[in-house]
């Protein structure tokens, strides 16, 4: 596969895939080089299918956030001159004319589905390929390392990074909305910007971010920006940039920075996907660990529904189930209880939370699910929460908790 800008003058194919934005987008940012594009996006394989756990793999809500982000992408496109269509499946796009005589281009994904659907893909496709990988605030090809070099666990990995400040360039820094409004759940480019700037310039909220992160009410105590970021509708290097502006025009402390982390924290497990890949999706995890779960389908539902009769995991799962999100605070305890007082196999806990999260992403969601079930690489040896000392100390007066379950 070739790097993308050496591509001139050539009639391209764009395959939108999680990079569903039209700025600091490596083919929509330099239209003017191509003497033509059209693009397309596939649903996944399992897009309308059932879990044999008889739950959705997509959930509504997950599909409406989706489709929003599409239909604004199309919108966007059709203003560019680029035709842009959705195919349900594979065989939609082998039917279609779409893919012929042109130059394919999209961005790498590296889950054992996403590399099917793109081994189907090339299938189809006789002619060139030419791919990016700008998923993430540091690539691949920028680290002060080699990929199968990588530290195994976090902290170094930060700290190298960091030490190196290899953290990749926006191709094009979009303009913040000048009026936005507080929170719009919504799918696509648009409401990612929105949601940036009322964070950092409106409310300021990011110079609080270290103290109010555990907080698991309302839509402020978090950037909540992870949703948009699942899909690409916003880079990782923009809200980076703004960051780093808002740092030096405004005010840089604890918490400014504690959101790179953050973010630093989704790159090392995207980068650790493309290391160890079908790994991430077994039961023996990166570590390839023998273990043993109980298959209770009863005791899955009971969690799955929230009724388990402990009240912070019941309140975090009717969250979820009612609106497609759920805090950090609560995707560590919904966790820890099914793999650590459940004894349920990790795995069935992180399908179902993919099919409800509407910032489904595969390394994000299958990496922490790892690192709490003690299969991933991790300086301790699992991640147990005592879920009612963690309610008495994050939810002391109830609120969270009878806001879900009165
Ligand atoms: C069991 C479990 C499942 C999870 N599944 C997902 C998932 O499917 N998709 C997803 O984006 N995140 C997932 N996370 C990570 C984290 O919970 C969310 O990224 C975060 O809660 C999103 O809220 P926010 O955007 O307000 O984050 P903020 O606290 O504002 O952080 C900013 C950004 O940093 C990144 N980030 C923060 N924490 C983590 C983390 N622990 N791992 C990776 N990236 C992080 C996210 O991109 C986030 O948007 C999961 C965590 C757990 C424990």
């Amino acid at each position: 596969m070739n790097a993308v800008n050496e591509i001139k003058n050539k009639s391209l194919v764009h395959w939108f895939r999680n990079d569903q934005r039209v700025s600091d987008h490596e083919i929509i940012s330099r239209l003017d080089d191509f003497t033509g594009v059209s693009a397309f996006y596939i649903h996944a394989e399992k897009y309308t299918d059932q879990h044999p756990l008889q739950f959705d793999c997509l959930s509504k809500k997950r599909k409406t956030f989706l489709n929003e982000s599409l239909s604004e992408l199309a919108a966007k496109l059709d203003t560019l001159g680029v035709n842009f269509k959705v195919f349900n499946n594979t065989r939609e796009l082998q039917e279609s004319a779409i893919l012929k005589a042109k130059t394919l281009t999209y961005q790498r994904c590296y889950s054992t589905e996403e590399r099917k659907q793109e081994a189907a893909v090339l299938e189809l496709h006789t002619g060139d390929v030419y791919t990016f990988d700008h998923f993430t605030l540091v690539d691949q090809y920028n680290l002060p390392f080699e990929l199968h070099q990588m530290p195994k666990t976090f902290t170094p990995f930060k700290n190298k990074v960091g030490e190196f400040g290899c953290y990749s360039e926006t191709i094009s820094l979009p303009l913040l909305p000048q009026n936005s409004i507080s929170f719009e759940l919504k799918g696509g480019e648009n409401p990612a910007l929105n949601r940036l700037k009322y964070y950092l310039y409106d409310s300021h909220l990011i110079a609080a971010y270290k103290e109010t992160r555990n907080g698991m009410v309302g839509t402020d105590y978090s950037s909540r920006l992870s949703p948009w970021l699942a899909l690409g509708n916003i880079s990782a290097r923009t809200v980076f940039d703004y960051i780093v502006h808002y740092e030096n025009t405004v005010v840089s402390n604890a918490s400014t920075y504690w959101l790179i982390f953050e973010l630093l924290w989704r790159d090392f497990f995207q980068l650790q996907l493309q290391l160890h890949g079908d790994a991430f999706f077994q039961k023996g995890g990166i570590q390839r660990k023998p273990i043993s779960y109980k298959q209770d389908k009863r005791l899955f539902e009971q969690w799955s529904y929230g009724h388990t009769g402990d009240d912070l995991v019941d309140a975090n799962m009717r969250e979820l189930n009612a609106t497609g999100w759920m805090s950090n605070r609560g995707r560590q305890n919904v966790a820890s209880y099914l793999i650590h007082d459940l004894g349920i196999d990790w795995r069935w806990g992180a399908a179902y939370l993919e099919s409800q999260l509407i910032d489904y992403d595969p390394a994000s969601n299958y990496g922490n699910w790892m690192y709490i079930a003690g299969v991933g690489h991790d300086p301790r040896p699992f991640r147990k929460f005592n879920t009612r000392g963690q309610a008495e100390r994050y939810d002391a007066d109830k609120t969270y908790r009878n806001l879900w379950l009165k």
